[in-house]
């Protein structure tokens, strides 16, 4: 990134369908989180619960169609998520989030994306997909923890608006300004949110002061 002007984050916080968790819960798990002496075991639990309470967060505006039940004192109307919901775990990072979303609704459809970033170029490749050609979903969530670039957010949004989903979002636990501003120019149509909003990108493309490889942490592969 050395020599790439990057906005501030006060520029990038103008922007539309931009969410930035605003949880004390959240604020106290992202601590842990960046820590550095936060081992592989740890990291990986507090990521499946950013992913959920992000979960919770995302789908505050998912549709309800009313449902019919038999309490055990008398029948009442309740509401149900109308249509499917899915995920998309950009490998291997947003794993953890993705169970971490499926712990607030189990019955996601789980759809998997490879995605790997080029180190010299830092552009995205893909280089595994086991997304279904049939489509009823209400909508989909990219997960991918670290928002740098923007490259892997912009190039999964795009594999999946081909394939027809109505509506989309992304969510992460960190993005710089830069990717931020990025995912949303390129894809002003989707909802964005992420746990925090960092500084900027450092000259190796990691988010700053950020958490370090995510990826790694997760799994422990230092
Ligand atoms: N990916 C990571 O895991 N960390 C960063 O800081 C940037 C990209």
């Amino acid at each position: 990134m050395q020599g790439v002007p990057q906005p501030t984050r006060d520029e990038v916080l103008k922007l539309p369908r931009v969410h930035i968790s605003s949880h004390p819960v959240m604020a106290h798990k992202m601590t842990l989180l960046r820590n550095k002496n936060t081992p592989p075991p740890q990291f990986y639990q507090l990521v499946k619960e950013i992913g959920s309470l992000l979960a919770y967060e995302a789908t505050e505006n998912l549709a309800l169609e009313k449902s019919e039940i038999e309490t055990p004192l008398q029948s009442t109307t309740g509401y149900r998520l109308a249509g499917g919901i899915g995920v998309t775990p950009i490998l291997r990072a947003g794993l953890g989030l993705a169970e971490g979303f499926r712990q607030v609704i189990p019955d996601v459809q789980v759809w998997h994306l490879g995605l790997r970033r080029d180190e010299e170029t830092l552009q995205a490749m893909e280089y595994y997909n086991r997304l279904p050609h049939q489509v009823d979903l209400q909508v989909v969530y990219a997960v991918d923890p670290m928002l740098a670039t923007g490259g892997s957010a912009i190039d999964a949004i795009n594999i999946l608006k081909r394939r027809g989903i109505p509506r989309l979002s992304y969510l992460g636990i960190i993005a710089a300004p830069y990717g931020l501003q990025r995912l949303a120019q390129a894809h002003p149509d989707i909802d964005i949110y992420v746990a925090a909003l960092d500084e900027s990108l450092n000259d190796m493309g990691y988010i700053v002061p950020g958490l370090g490889d995510a990826g790694d942490r997760q799994f422990g592969t230092f």
